[in-house]
């Protein structure tokens, strides 16, 4: 094993989360090493959406401008139902700096991220694993694999990952930015329960002759969600949701064009799905449709964990949490989440005695530890989030049909905190009770 490294805050994970982490601690003048074992950032568009407070976030980092000269603003939000719409939400009313959603494909915000971070001189270890953690007194322990790509031999050609070397990092925190199935999170011991049924999507990014729209539509027929994003230069996303893929996979093209994402396999869907599923569920959407950029059909599933970290090491993002792909929050709340973590992690970094008033003790006891004041106030928010805390209450301005609609309202609109109850105000309901 290699000679041991050390960092004060280790960020394990460069997904869009983990970079804003890595980015927020640099500005904050901590130390902070980014790890990730992909060989590079994601390919394609996924959380295609930033939140009028994600904007405002990434604005503090200088970052903002830029972004939004690569996107595509929204001003606006409308539900439909049987062809006709039935409420229409502004975002240009928020009182926010950017009043407005910007789509912006997730692989053009990770690209902007990277290069903010080479600029503060913060590198990513691409190929880089986090194989275990371990904690003392005085800080913890990473241990990383390097891996490297290796020809697997001569009958079928190809390659594989191999553990290259390994080598342990110590860190005064971590921070686990590490996706879905967390390293982090199990070796805490955390759970991670589904707190509702997954929903399959098929997702189709394609060209069209149409001209470009501020809005995004949201569809709520037959029990069943369907989204129209318009995204720049004349593309744009439909999802659809599905009660089973298997019915639109194509068997004689499946293992050839089967789409990969985190190591595992899913069905490819192309034109003729495309146009069978807005004849079905859209037939407004009448123009012509060109190449399909990409495509998938994908389960989102519903999970938060019981705990948000402990001590020194802490979560962020999907390891957290898993919401509803619609309103695109678990990434956008992540940047809230990381924002608050960091700010908490950077003072105590910066204090006299970084544990004074962290990691239990008096602090917690006064209930003023600051790390337990963040896990409880996010995992609040995920409880109105996902619904656990109940449906959005109708107030007199609500509409018979928005009184039918508000539980599935509530987690298909792209915001979160103040401007998320501003919105849902515009539609006569109000945020049941956070606590
Ligand atoms: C096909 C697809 C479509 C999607 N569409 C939408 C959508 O429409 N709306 C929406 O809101 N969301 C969507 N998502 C989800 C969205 O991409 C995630 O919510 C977002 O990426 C979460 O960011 P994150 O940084 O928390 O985690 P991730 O992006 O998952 O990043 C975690 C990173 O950690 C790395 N990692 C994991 N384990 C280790 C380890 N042990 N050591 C080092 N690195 C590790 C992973 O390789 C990964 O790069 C989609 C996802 C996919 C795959």
């Amino acid at each position: 094993m290699a000679r041991d490294r050390e960092t004060e805050v280790l960020v394990v994970g460069a997904g869009p989360v983990g970079l804003f982490t890595g980015l927020v601690l640099a500005e904050r003048g901590i130390q902070v090493e980014i790890v990730e074992e992909e060989w590079r950032s994601t390919a394609r568009s996924y959380a295609l959406a930033l939140h009028p407070y994600s904007l405002k976030l990434l604005d503090d980092l200088g970052m903002a401008r830029e972004l939004i000269e690569k996107g595509h603003q929204l001003y606006a939000l409308a539900f439909y139902q049987e062809g006709e719409r039935q409420v229409q939400l502004s975002y240009s009313q928020l009182p926010s700096p950017f009043p407005f959603i910007l789509v912006l494909p997730q692989q053009a915000l990770e690209e902007a991220l990277v290069k903010r971070l080479k600029k503060k001189k913060v590198k990513v270890e691409w190929n880089h694993r986090v194989d275990a953690i371990e904690s003392d007194s005085r800080g913890v322990h990473a241990h990383i694999q390097r891996l490297r790509k290796e020809s697997t031999g001569y009958i079928v050609s190809g390659t594989e990952w191999m553990v290259d070397k390994s080598f342990t990092t110590k860190a005064r925190f971590i921070v686990g930015a590490d996706g879905h199935r967390s390293v982090v999170r199990r070796q805490l011991g955390i759970d991670f329960p589904e707190v509702a049924q997954p929903l399959l999507f098929a997702v189709f990014e394609f060209d069209a002759e149409r001209h470009p729209e501020h809005e995004v539509r949201i569809v709520l027929d037959n029990g069943q969600t369907n989204v129209l994003w318009p995204m720049r230069g004349g593309r744009f996303r439909w999802s659809f949701q599905l009660e089973s893929a298997a019915k639109f996979a194509d068997p004689r093209v499946k293992s050839r064009l089967a789409v990969q994402v985190g190591g595992r396999s899913y069905p490819h869907l192309g034109k003729e799905e495309l146009q069978q599923l807005i004849g079905q569920r859209a037939p407004w959407f009448d123009s012509p449709i060109g190449d399909v950029a990409w495509s998938i059909a994908i389960k989102f599933e519903f999970r938060l964990a019981d705990s948000l970290g402990k001590d020194r090491i802490w979560l962020v993002g999907d390891s957290a949490h898993l919401a509803n792909p619609v309103g695109v929050q678990s990434m956008n709340v992540g940047f809230r989440e990381a924002h608050q973590l960091t700010s908490v992690l950077a003072d105590a970094l910066r204090s006299k005695d970084p544990f004074a008033n962290l990691v239990s003790g008096e602090a917690a006891r006064a209930g003023q530890d600051p790390l337990l004041d963040y896990e409880r106030k996010r995992l609040a928010e995920w409880g109105q989030l996902l619904g656990l805390r109940g449906a959005p209450q109708p107030g007199e301005l609500a509409t018979d049909w928005t009184r039918r609609h508000a539980p599935r309202m509530l987690p298909c609109i792209p915001a979160s905190g103040e401007d998320l109850s501003l919105l849902l105000k515009q539609a006569g309901l109000e945020l049941p009770a956070g606590g």
